[in-house]
């Protein structure tokens, strides 16, 4: 699986005082009416364990998920 590429800002976008963390994590989510299961690349902030995810990131995920849809 490949690893996306670090974004350009490191901190977390929902206003802590903290780096977020590029993690991979199973999950279940909707792309183009499709449900995949499987890792998935999420930036994620240690603090307010809020989460989020790019287009680039979605994309290397999806290509990992591929043979899973469910
Ligand atoms: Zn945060």
């Amino acid at each position: 699986m490949k690893t996306p590429k670090e974004l350009k800002f490191k901190q977390c976008p929902f206003g802590c005082d903290c780096d977020y963390e590029l993690v991979k994590e199973d999950q279940k989510f909707t792309s183009n009416g499709n449900v995949y299961q499987g890792k998935r690349w999420v930036y994620k902030c240690p603090e307010c364990k809020k989460q989020f995810t790019t287009t680039e990131s979605d994309t290397i995920s999806m290509q990992n998920l591929k043979n899973k849809k469910l």
